[in-house]
């Protein structure tokens, strides 16, 4: 098919949830680069939105999924699996026990995982028999697209279609103790944040109002839910974004890029919390896969060589840099924001965010616009200078 075959094919047969898309389809991919249809070669700086962290085609993530697809692909959660096991284990031992997470269960996607923590923080109260179930989660903020994680989202465009939403959220200003103090009710349960919000504009999370949040939690005796779907699994140059902020929430959710392009995701928790699931409270049918969890199993395994994350600070720290130069030559940039290879270019009113998506675009590069007009960076944590220069000498000429 070409493109203008499967556009029609689009417009007649699926769902219109999307819109206009940019006008490609993409046939291939290897390292930095997407090759399309008309045979056009694409720099991706979006990285499938924080998912290809490993970039295209990534042998050993590619051998992971191929030899476990000619082993077995699917058995179900009724029998053990060792790839299962052997992903809980990494993930344990490499990725969340530093942060005091020693337990994990596997869903598909990121609104799954929080799916998952959301029940797991209400379970964990009805099981010493206290009534305490309403979250507290952050405007601007984005949690997936579920019911309750639309609740969770708070963010109107995401709600409206939707109401009555599922009750026991609250949404209230992001970075201010005084919202959450007053938000707080007798059956409060939890707090849900990203530390750095990545579809709201990259906006990071205020260091003191994190330890703040920290600290009530701990008072309250309230579980801390931290959302890293975008910015766990190295994304900010750690293995988990909370590790800059020495931050130990009861609850972690990954998604993402932890199967590096195979849907996976994961609820983390401490290992008190964790006891509150007993047999039969939650499950999936897909959730851990043998092939998604030798996805996950590659992925982690070539994150956590040694010299990986110091790349995505390198790279992420010349990013910024570069991005930083531009704001000092271009009046129309406003703010530059994030952490490692999650970054924000917050342009002026002034400046179409969305046409320059679509310059860039045209020059083969490939970024987007999140909330408040900010342009987000958020590359395969692979990659080097030579696409960082790409990357900010296109957009030195697109800016104006
Ligand atoms: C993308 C995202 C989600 C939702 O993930 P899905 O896999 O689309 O359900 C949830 N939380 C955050 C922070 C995200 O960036």
């Amino acid at each position: 098919m070409n493109l203008h075959e499967i556009m029609e094919l689009d417009q007649q047969y699926y769902m219109n949830t999307f819109g206009a898309r940019t006008p490609v389809a993409f046939e291939k991919g290897q390292g930095m680069t997407l090759t399309a249809l008309d045979g056009g070669v694409y720099t991706d700086y979006l990285g499938g939105i924080a998912v290809n962290a490993l970039g295209y085609g990534h042998p050993a993530l590619t051998q992971a999924v191929v030899e476990q697809a000619r082993k077995l692909m699917h058995c179900s959660n009724l029998y053990y699996i060792e790839k299962q096991a052997e992903l809980a284990r990494l993930l344990v031992e490499q990725i969340g026990g530093p942060c005091g997470l020693t337990k994990v269960f596997f869903g598909n996607s990121g609104a799954e995982a929080n799916e998952g923590a959301l029940k797991l923080a209400r379970a964990y109260f009805y099981k010493q028999g206290i009534q305490r179930y309403e979250v507290i989660s952050a405007k601007n903020s984005f949690h997936g697209r579920t019911l309750a994680t639309v609740a969770a989202t708070g963010q109107s465009k995401y709600q409206a279609p939707y109401y009555p939403l599922t009750p026991g959220f609250i949404n209230v200003e992001y970075n201010s103790m005084p919202a959450i103090l007053n938000a707080l009710t007798g059956h409060t349960a939890a707090i849900l944040l990203e530390v750095i919000q990545g579809e709201g504009g990259v906006i990071e999370a205020d260091p003191e109002y994190l330890a703040q949040v920290s600290a009530l939690c701990k008072d309250k005796g309230l579980l801390l839910i931290v959302d890293e779907v975008q910015t766990g699994m190295g994304r900010t140059g750690k293995p988990l974004a909370i590790q800059h902020y020495d931050l130990k929430p009861h609850i972690v959710t990954l998604a993402k890029a932890l199967g590096g392009g195979i849907p996976i995701g994961a609820v983390m928790a401490q290992e008190e919390v964790a006891q509150a699931f007993a047999p039969g409270d939650h499950g999936s049918t897909f959730g851990g896969n043998p092939l998604a969890c030798a996805a996950g199993v590659a992925v982690v395994t070539e994150i956590m060589k040694p010299g990986f994350l110091d790349n995505v600070r390198t790279m992420g720290a010349a990013l910024k840099w570069g991005l930083e130069s531009l704001k000092a030559r271009h009046g129309c940039i406003l703010d530059v924001r994030g952490k490692g290879l999650l970054l924000g270019l917050e342009l002026n009113a002034a400046t179409d965010g969305k046409a320059i998506v679509q310059r860039m675009f045209e020059h083969r590069l490939l970024i987007n616009c999140a909330a408040h007009n900010t342009l987000r960076f958020a590359p395969p944590l692979i990659i080097g200078e030579k696409e960082i220069q790409l990357l900010t000498d296109t957009l030195d000429k697109v800016l104006p």
